[in-house]
């Protein structure tokens, strides 16, 4: 827990405040040190920093930066975890968590239902010797039964993409804790406004950065939040030798995120909730998928562990790609991109794009149909959002 966690401040204050270090200047705005290394007083100085660092002191911006601690500080803070360790990319993060603490021989047991470039990672590990068994993640008893004494790591996205499932992180937990294995939350969808990952028994968190965090679409980062142990001893020496570094001016745009993160993302999710209730029972759709409605399948398991439904639904249009595809082509305020978590609505086909790579026998098995949209929804007005769908689903 940090400083002011301890203190009991609540994480509005935490984002606004955490983390900040001043230089003698005294400047209000964090700053922003855009240099790639740092100039010691003496040849002593410069040995001791070499033999091991204070946690205010620093050599080269591929192992650490001031502005990029402010910002590991910071979303650690919210998460509620020791550490943190900011890296370039959501899939560095991915990537150097799992990496860093696997090797050959080792066992890891992940949820089917993951991002493309997730599975991508997971292929790796297969290919240097780790043994890699995959789970339907809203299945206890499949998770069960695919864990063993041993089992280095779990690995699920919290709430999936696209189809919106939640994985019970305390009953996933449970299991792999009973036999030693560390729990890897991809905790993008839920977002670290509606996180309790670490709560529910999490070890460590990964965020990609560039989707709410940012909350602008500008800038790629990611983090890996945990223990101090697991965060410096572990996933730092490779990160800071494979060369995963955040750029301190992406740190500072992500600090910035951070500030006003809670508003915009607790604005989106009352936003999805009223898009989501307008666009049930519509005649052009025949499935509506939103955590946050009594009829999703893990509607309760949504609400205990994040207390919402988050800002993402998906929707199923009957006619299949035809039909997706021209009602795609009518949104006027809506963009069809693929990023989410952006102050703009976005508009996915997955399908045809993220997961346009699965074979199909995947992607049936995943629910990602012809006739399936994935809607990131924004800070616009749910109004005008509301009559967007209904005039391009309308035709
Ligand atoms: C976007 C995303 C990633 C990858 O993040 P990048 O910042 O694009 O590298 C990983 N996992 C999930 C669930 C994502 O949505």
């Amino acid at each position: 827990m940090s400083d002011s966690s301890a203190k009991g401040l609540h994480p509005r204050t935490q984002a606004v405040h955490h983390g900040i270090r001043r230089s003698q200047y005294g400047e209000m705005a964090e700053a922003i040190f855009l240099t790639q290394g740092f100039v010691y007083d003496s040849a002593e100085q410069a040995e001791a920093r070499f033999k091991g660092t204070g946690p205010d002191e620093f050599i080269y911006a591929r192992y650490g930066n001031p502005t990029s601690r402010m910002f590991e500080d910071r979303i650690a803070a919210l998460e509620g975890t020791e550490d943190a360790f900011a890296t370039a990319s959501g899939m560095a993060a991915v990537n150097g968590a799992l990496f860093s603490m696997c090797k050959p021989g080792d066992h890891v047991v992940a949820a089917r239902a993951l991002f493309g470039s997730c599975l991508y990672v997971l292929d790796l590990l297969a290919k240097f010797g780790v043994e890699v068994s995959y789970v339907d993640g809203t299945d206890l008893d499949q998770w069960r039964a695919a864990l063993r004494p041993g089992t280095k790591a779990v690995f699920f996205e919290s709430l999936s993409n696209p189809t919106l499932e939640v994985i019970d992180i305390e009953g996933v937990a449970r299991l792999a804790h009973e036999v030693g294995a560390l729990v890897v939350v991809d905790n993008v969808f839920a977002t670290p406004v509606f996180s309790r990952a670490v709560d529910l028994g999490a070890d460590v968190v990964v965020y990609s950065a560039t989707k709410h965090i940012d909350g602008g679409g500008r800038a790629l980062a990611g983090v890996i939040c945990g223990t101090r142990q697991f965060v410096r001893e572990v996933a730092e020496p490779y990160l800071k030798h494979t060369g995963g570094a955040i750029s301190p001016f992406h740190s500072w745009i992500m600090l910035n995120g951070l500030t006003t993160m809670d508003l915009r993302v607790r604005a989106q999710a009352d936003t999805a909730l009223t898009v989501a209730q307008a666009l049930q029972g519509h005649p052009a759709l025949s499935r509506v998928i939103y955590p946050g409605l009594a009829d999703h399948p893990q509607h309760a398991l949504a609400m205990r562990s994040m207390g919402s439904g988050g800002t993402m639904i998906a929707f199923e249009v009957t006619g299949g790609k035809e039909a997706a595809f021209a009602a795609l082509n009518r949104l006027e305020i809506i963009r069809i991109s693929n990023n989410l978590g952006d102050a703009k609505s976005i508009v996915t086909h997955p399908a045809t794009t993220t997961h346009q790579r699965l074979s199909d026998g995947d992607r049936a098995y995943l629910g990602i149909t012809p006739g399936l949209l994935r809607l990131s929804i924004g800070l616009e007005d749910a109004g005008d959002l509301i009559n967007d769908l209904m005039q391009a689903l309308s035709a």
